[in-house]
């Protein structure tokens, strides 16, 4: 099954060399990660542009800004970016490529267990 995803990826040499400018910092990002995996979002600062071929059906064209808002974890134990458009404000799930800053994915995995919305104490008397 694998096999014929990364077989079909080779197919396609344009997307190997295509990139696109980074909204928020500028940085050219290859439109193929090192995998050989499609993305859309920018590997430094996690930021990635709202449009219609991000999201299968429910695309859009807004071309908002879009920033990593937390991690989700499907249930194969990849990581995905959640990412919500700052001008329309919906949310997207991108798969999380090979060299995406581990220190910025660290921080929002931890955000949640860093910022509890209950009194941690409870905890002590347990
Ligand atoms: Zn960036
Ligand atoms: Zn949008």
């Amino acid at each position: 099954m694998s096999d014929n995803i990364s077989r079909s990826s080779g197919a396609h040499p344009a997307l190997r060399t295509s990139t696109f400018p980074c909204m928020r910092c500028g940085l050219t990002v290859t439109l193929l990660g090192p995998g050989g995996e499609r993305r859309n979002h920018c590997p430094s600062c996690l930021h990635s542009r709202h449009t219609l071929d991000q999201a299968e059906g429910g695309g859009s064209d807004c071309q908002g800004r879009m920033s990593p808002l937390s991690i989700a974890v499907s249930r194969t134990g990849e990581w995905a970016l959640v990412h919500r458009c700052t001008r329309c404000r919906e949310l997207a799930l991108h798969p999380v490529c090979g060299d995406d800053n581990q220190l910025i994915l660290m921080r929002l995995a931890v955000r949640p267990l860093a910022e509890p919305p209950f009194p941690l104490e409870v905890f002590g008397e347990l």
